[in-house]
């Protein structure tokens, strides 16, 4: 009986479901021309399983429920912000808390205190709305991510880390006085889910501490970084994921959080910084863009369910059976020979579009299209995380990232591994057909993150 394999499974039951509703090939092709070809575009209800992202489609569990009904909706002072303030603290370890009604919320008014017009802001791959609050602000972002990060098919284990000599360059071409902080994200987004290693950022941490160089952590998936410290990285294995996710901040002086993620909630984020004046700023500022420094935006109740649902995401249980079920997507996917971005990353499955679909040149959108392709086949909701994504740059010109890719993300708590078997058979299914599909052009152009309402029609 040696050999018998033990398998993950969750660490929960179901208490109420949701009902899906399903939809015929008819029904879909006329929704998606409807929308533009643009899965954004779609209505929810015309989608049977939504893998568009995991932000604010988590389940929450019967406490954060609970919490709910124990919201103090008093327009200041809520004693769940206090309850938030202290969960922040605990768990997470920054001094300083300023809720938001989500995370781009919090680089909004980050990014308008910390940044000069001029200045650069290094970061770990760019995110879309960090960099544009970013530039709004009047500085530039640049890359200093590893080149692993760029390519699919290296297998390294922690493709988020920075590259310390792309930094170093940087601080001697502008001078630290021209770099505010260094913007670190832990699972990084766009790279595919990577994980930065606690080595990387005690290294960049001494190097940023030389030239007094602040880091500010986008913390949106900490949780599930950690969980890849703690599985990959030499001296971690025995630690828990509280303590590593308490480290990896310790290395950092602020965060940006989106709560819609690892935070188990539908809606809510937050600033947290260690410097009392920054602190000082922004609890003003979120006055003027959010609400009033004890609520930013969000209800007593909702800083009730994100407080419970942070200390929720930091246990073992949780995190291990999240990551297993992506990687379980993922490994099935890899059996049906999808090129998909590797290794397996925390929140998602990348396929990688450009070699899915290697004969559309990337200015016919090859993502954006392989996207349209899948929720044709089995009404399966993904996203495009490719050029369209990418946007233009300051002069107009088209931004063209090497990684063309479409995402699969995976909501916590909310489909069965059932599900997981339905979406890797239609994109086989898709993958079977490939040469047969065409690309798309654009026909509508939004000025600002134009992959949220951009409109395509594919080509003859
Ligand atoms: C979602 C996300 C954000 C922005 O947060 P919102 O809550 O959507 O405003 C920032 N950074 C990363 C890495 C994200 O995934």
């Amino acid at each position: 009986m040696k050999n018998i394999k033990r398998s993950w499974a969750e660490p929960y039951k179901m208490k109420m479901v949701e009902l899906l509703k399903m939809t015929t090939p008819e029904h879909r092709k006329k929704a998606l021309k409807e929308a533009g070809y643009n899965t954004f575009l779609l209505k929810s209800d015309d989608v049977y399983i939504d893998l568009l992202t995991d932000s604010g489609t988590s389940a929450m569990s019967d406490r954060q429920w609970a919490g709910m009904m124990m919201g103090d909706e008093a327009y200041a002072g809520s004693r769940n912000f206090y309850h938030l303030e202290e969960v922040v603290k605990e768990v997470y370890g920054y001094k300083y808390l300023v809720p938001t009604h989500q995370g781009r919320g919090a680089e909004n008014i980050l990014s308008k205190i910390l940044i000069k017009k001029g200045d650069i802001i290094p970061g770990n791959m760019y995110f879309t709305t960090t960099r544009l609050h970013q530039e709004l602000a009047g500085g530039k972002f640049e890359d200093i991510i590893i080149d692993e990060a760029h390519d699919p098919e290296n297998e390294f284990p922690f493709k988020g880390n920075v590259d310390l000599h792309k930094l170093e360059k940087l601080i001697k071409k502008y001078g630290a006085g021209k770099i505010p902080y260094v913007s670190i994200a832990t699972s990084v987004n766009m790279a595919g889910g990577q994980p930065i290693s606690m080595q990387n950022l005690k290294e960049l941490r001494t190097l940023t501490k030389k030239n007094k160089i602040r880091i500010i952590h986008d913390m949106t998936r900490v949780a599930e970084n950690a969980y890849f410290i703690q599985q990959k990285e030499k001296g971690y294995e025995k630690k828990t994921i509280k303590e590593i996710v308490k480290e990896i901040n310790s290395y950092t002086d602020g965060a940006t959080m989106s709560a819609k993620k690892d935070a188990l909630v539908n809606i809510g984020g937050f600033l947290a910084i260690n410097e009392w004046e920054i602190f000082e700023e922004a609890r003003n500022m979120v006055v003027v863009y959010e609400g009033l420094h004890t609520y930013g935006g969000l209800a007593g109740r909702d800083m009730e369910a994100m407080a419970i649902g942070i200390a929720e995401s930091v246990s073992a249980d949780h995190i291990k059976a999240r990551v297993g079920q992506v990687i379980y997507l993922g490994n099935k996917m890899i059996d049906y020979n999808i090129p998909i971005v590797k290794p397996i990353g925390g929140h998602g499955i990348f396929v990688d579009a450009k070699k899915f679909l290697p004969h559309i040149p990337q200015e016919q959108f090859p993502a954006q299209t392989l996207a349209a392709e899948l929720y044709l086949d089995a009404g399966v909701r993904t996203m495009e995380r490719g050029i369209v994504s990418a946007g233009r740059k300051a002069n107009g010109e088209n931004y063209f990232p090497k990684l063309e890719l479409v995402r699969f993300t995976i909501p916590r708590r909310v489909y069965t591994q059932a599900h997981m078997d339905v979406i890797a058979e239609s994109a086989a299914y898709v993958y079977d057909r490939r040469k047969k599909i065409k690309g798309m052009k654009m026909v509508y152009e939004p000025k600002y993150l134009r992959f949220f309402q951009a409109r395509f029609q594919p080509l003859k």
